[in-house]
């Protein structure tokens, strides 16, 4: 090694050293992201835009709206002031993992269940909305529950999801095909490239909303816990949320959410999900 090329390392060394002391060349993923959220006023939320009553891209104002959205925004301005506002960014069912691992997100708030599979490569909040998988078809239909899916079934999900996982346990004899989120899997179904669409009772009212010739019927067969998703080691972001959400739930702003969006979805029980 010539004594030049020593010289070039050891300044390449010290400044490794002093990003790493200053906290600049940590990457996302690995600093403190509650230390750093204070700092910049923000949580990055990876949120929904394709799922009607949780996060859905309102086209005339260019904004994402929903319950996942408002509960966003309400968790980030009671964990760093009124002042603070959420930043959001657009995930689907199958990007949501990769991205929070890949750092560039603080939280996932994207109707996802809190799983086994899923703690092992993520932590979870406290539960926060209990919904349950179901079925959408269109009015008329001889499907009624998830008894009536047979071999010859076309069912609907998306990838990413568990609803997929959990419809292939219920009904293992049915054929099911992944779209790649809730836009495109409900215009699948109208299309008549499937017989029913699965996935959580909520997002499948929402879509009955939007088109009251197709309904949810059979009522759930699984459970499924909505949790805020973090990255592992991000403990105190994941107390100071878990904190966020029982304050929000003690002074009625929760309630008064899951009212704003889920009280007058005829057949839907705001009450059962809290
Ligand atoms: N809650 C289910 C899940 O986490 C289905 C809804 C979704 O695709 O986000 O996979």
């Amino acid at each position: 090694m010539t004594k030049r090329f020593k010289h070039v390392l050891a300044a390449v060394f010290a400044g490794l050293l002093a990003l790493t002391l200053t906290g600049c060349g940590q990457s996302a993923a690995s600093r403190d992201a509650l230390t750093h959220a204070k700092q910049v006023k923000t949580l990055v939320w990876g949120v929904k835009a394709d799922t009607r009553l949780f996060g859905l891209m309102n086209i005339k104002t260019g904004k994402i709206e929903g319950f996942d959205i408002d509960m966003a925004t309400a968790l980030t301005k009671q964990i760093l002031g009124a002042d603070a506002k959420p930043t959001l960014v657009q995930v689907t069912s199958d990007t949501r993992v990769p991205m929070l691992k890949g750092g560039n997100l603080d939280a996932v708030i994207a109707t996802m269940t809190i799983t086994p599979e899923r703690q092992q490569v993520l932590d979870f909040s406290d539960a926060y909305f209990n919904a349950g998988q179901s079925l959408l078809v269109k009015k008329g239909s001889a499907i009624r529950s998830v008894k009536d899916l047979k071999a010859g079934t076309k069912v609907i999900g998306v990838q990413g999801s568990n609803s997929v996982d959990n419809v292939q346990k219920a009904a293992p004899n049915t054929k099911v095909l992944q779209l790649s989120d809730y836009a495109q899997a409900f215009t699948a179904l109208k299309s008549g490239q499937g017989d029913a669409l699965t996935t959580d009772n909520g997002i499948l009212y929402g879509m009955s909303e939007q088109d009251p010739d197709y309904v949810v019927v059979g009522g759930t067969f699984t459970k499924e816990p909505y949790g805020i998703a973090m990255n592992k080691g991000q403990s105190r972001l994941r107390q100071a949320m878990n904190q966020a959400l029982k304050d929000l739930k003690a002074n009625g702003t929760y309630t008064k959410l899951v009212n704003k969006w889920f009280g007058d979805i005829p057949g839907f029980d705001a009450k059962e999900v809290q």
